[in-house]
């Protein structure tokens, strides 16, 4: 657990980690299409984040105790940014094709 501070109800405590989107599209994206799949589970690893449990407020702030790497949090939006631009490119491609 993470304990975290909520500038809009003023709870301070363990907060809750929720991730958008869901399984079940992930999977039919996997079996379906392969690379879509790909792209759309780093999203979801790319929009994990903390929210407060009282009010789901999502901009809340760490309470940091504990000297922690915080630095996975971006190499997860840099690679998610790359491979979004190599799909764009992809789709882009895919388009070429069918004409
Ligand atoms: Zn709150």
């Amino acid at each position: 657990m993470m304990e975290i501070q909520c500038p809009n109800c003023k709870y301070e405590g363990n907060g809750k980690y929720i991730t958008k989107g869901s399984v079940a599209v992930e999977l039919v994206l996997w079996v379906l299409f392969l690379f879509p799949g790909l792209v759309y589970s780093i999203w979801r690893l790319s929009t994990k984040k903390w929210v407060c449990p009282e009010c789901d407020f999502e901009n809340v702030r760490e309470i940091k105790k504990t000297k922690e790497v915080c630095m996975p949090g971006i190499l997860i939006k840099i690679i998610a940014g790359i491979i979004g631009i190599i799909f764009l490119l992809y789709i882009l491609g895919l388009i070429g094709f069918t004409k």
